[in-house]
């Protein structure tokens, strides 16, 4: 090494990934044993390339090369050295791969760090930074690496961390990558060969390329979704999860399913613990790999599920796949397309079964990742049916908290009851105060409580469940069942409509005797049957021009059997310009109630100004 010290060039580090070493090197001391699985990864993923390449009659140097990872210790050096026989990087691929942020996930996982005030290590390789935890244990490494392609050469990579790395030819003869670990002080324990051993072990039991330690082979390779279930321990699930996840935590839910029609597939797939979209992730990738006879086509397949499910992880082995066929050709063939549809509903039906099975189990799935359900409910119609019967959603007639399915509210529904009611509000209280809840509590019938945004765009993609169709309340069509007794009779009623509506002139579409309120005097509904106030204020807020409410696209309802309607149709009579400024003001409150008012100061000035007409009445 000495004899390249001159000629080594220096380079630092983009600043995020000193700032990631940094972190690694100072902040990162439980689990500092995961480089092991990280490393491990790494060099097993360099020879599945190798096999792609081969399978698929490409040239790559030293083609008779055995693929494999080797692993030695020296302890009275204290060294760790992990060599494979995979791909190798050029100085290329060097620099970009191990300096500069290629990956996404270094940007996130700087976050999830400032966000949590903690490190964790066993995040790193979740982020797809795993090379760098190297560092936790290690003061200096160094990387030697002949790529497979003809015509480059060998290249030393070292760093300690700090102030960049270095770049200098290798004396490297053979294929892949030799990564040489200088352990630091505290962690020299890990060259202990029984200490490694144990390490290696517990990491790489799936890894399908065979491992040695010391020149003593450590794992027998096997593919777990090739075996029969029954044969398969919980143990060797989880195990197999997270080396493939980079997980610390066993997966939350797990689907193991082999079929031989339509296409012969033997699949497992797993579901995290937690959302890493909602861990500031950004826009996580599908990780199921697809295989075929057990040789990897395609990481991270792309067109294996619909992309709201990209949170799934796991492998598709077929062997009805062509070996060697390019991923775009891959990406929309039909047979790939058979596959989806395959495997996207066979997964929903292991949610239900999984909800009627393990509800508790079904609701935690359903607390991290509903998002995701209803994307695929709004963005893709294939599936409605099945999403349909995986939404939960809490009820007026449950206790808070207590979530429901489509199917179970249907079972409850009243022989008279032909539709199901959904009223979305912010709030639980909101929605059971709100003036479109009265007809409901009324008339006692479940109406289900949507609390985020997107419900809406549920409620109109999903349209209806087992025949019954989903309606807002706002636009729910309904007559209150005991008439109660009007406070106008049926010619006050439609003079005083007419009166408001020329007092309201083209501000609103229509006035019209309401059916469904019982303790409100009035109510804005908008016009538009197919809108509601919250979408509205959906595009609104998303800065659409054009879709406020305006003039003409609401219609006003006024209650017949309210006592203030009555007391105005009396004023009307002898005061109508006193009459048609509180009738503004019931047409803003309705406004306000409908949460569609966009400039309330006009309201405040009027209300002020009654407040102040009524004072001077009552005191002459
Ligand atoms: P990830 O494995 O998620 O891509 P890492 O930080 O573990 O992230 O590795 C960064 C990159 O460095 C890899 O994507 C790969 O291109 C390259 N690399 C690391 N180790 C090896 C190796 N043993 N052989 C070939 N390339 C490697
Ligand atoms: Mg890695």
């Amino acid at each position: 090494m000495e004899l390249y010290m001159s000629t080594a060039e220096k380079h630092s580090f983009q600043a995020e990934i000193q700032q990631l070493l940094d972190i690694v090197i100072h902040s990162l001391y439980t689990d500092k044993e995961i480089f092991v699985r990280e490393l491990i990864s790494n060099a097993a993923d360099a020879c599945e390339k190798v096999r792609f390449l081969q399978s698929s009659a490409q040239e790559v140097r030293d083609s008779e090369a055995v693929l494999g990872i080797q692993i030695s210790s020296d302890e009275a050096a204290g060294t760790l050295t992990f060599s494979d026989t995979g791909l190798g990087m050029s100085r290329e691929s060097l620099v970009e791969n191990l300096g500069t942020i290629a990956h996404s996930g270094t940007k996130a996982f700087l976050k999830q760090v400032a966000e949590e005030k903690k490190a964790d290590a066993s995040l790193i390789g979740q982020f797809g930074v795993g090379f760098y935890s190297a560092f936790m244990v290690a003061d200096r490494v160094t990387v030697d690496t002949l790529s497979h392609a003809a015509g480059e050469a060998a290249w030393r990579w070292t760093s300690q961390g700090t102030g960049g790395y270095e770049l200098e030819p290798s004396t490297r003869t053979q294929r892949g990558t030799e990564i040489t670990l200088h352990l630091k002080e505290e962690s020299r324990h890990f060259a202990k060969a029984t200490e490694i051993e144990s390490i290696i072990k517990r990491y790489s039991a799936f890894v399908p390329f065979s491992i040695e330690l010391n020149g003593k082979r450590l794992n027998t390779v096997q593919a777990l979704w090739t075996r029969s279930r029954n044969e398969i321990k919980d143990e060797e699930y989880n195990e197999f999860y997270q080396f493939i996840g980079h997980d610390h935590q066993p997966p939350l839910l797990r689907l193991h399913f082999t079929a031989d029609a339509p296409l012969a597939i033997q699949t497992l797939l797993f579901v995290p613990q937690m959302n890493l979209e909602s861990m500031g992730l950004g826009r996580v990738e599908s990780e199921v790999n697809l295989y075929c006879k057990k040789v990897l086509i395609q990481p991270k397949a792309k067109g294996l599920f619909p992309e709201w499910l990209r949170f799934l992880r796991g492998v598709v082995d077929s062997e009805d796949l062509p070996l060697n066929i390019s991923r775009e050709t891959m990406q929309d063939s039909a047979l790939m397309q058979k596959l989806n549809k395959v495997l996207t509903g066979r997964f929903l039906k292991h949610l239900d079964e999984t909800a009627t099975k393990d509800p508790d189990t079904y609701l935690k799935f359903y607390g991290e990742y509903s998002r995701f359900l209803k994307e695929g409910i709004v963005t893709d119609g294939a599936h409605k049916e099945a999403l349909g019967k995986l939404v939960r959603y809490e009820s007026s007639t449950l206790e808070a908290g207590t979530k429901t399915s489509l199917a179970d509210y249907v079972k409850r529904m009243p022989s008279d009851q032909k539709e199901i009611y959904c009223l979305l509000a912010p709030t639980r209280e909101a929605a059971l105060n709100s003036p479109f809840y009265e007809v409901f509590s009324s008339r006692n019938y479940e109406v289900l409580l949507l609390q985020d945004p997107w419900d809406e765009f549920v409620v109109e993609h999903l349209d209806s469940f087992d025949g019954k169709d989903l309606r807002l309340a706002e636009k729910a069509d309904l007559d209150l069942t005991e008439a109660k007794s009007p406070a106008l009779n049926d010619e006050q009623a439609s003079g005083l409509s007419k009166w408001l509506k020329e007092t309201f002139g083209e501000r609103v579409n229509e006035v019209r005797l309401s059916k469904r309120l019982v303790d409100s005097p009035v109510i804005a509904v908008d016009s538009n049957k197919h809108m509601t106030a919250s979408m509205r204020r959906m595009m609104r807020n998303s800065k659409r021009d054009g879709l406020g409410l305006e003039s003409g696209q609401c219609d006003f309802e006024i209650n017949p059997s309210h006592p203030m309607l009555g007391q105005l149709e009396a004023l009307r009579q002898k005061d109508a310009p006193l009459a048609a400024k509180v009738a503004e003001q019931l047409y803003d409150n309705a406004r306000v109630a409908a949460g569609i008012v966009e400039d309330p100061r006009e309201t405040l000035r009027r209300s002020n100004q009654l407040i102040s007409e009524l004072l001077t009445a009552r005191q002459s």
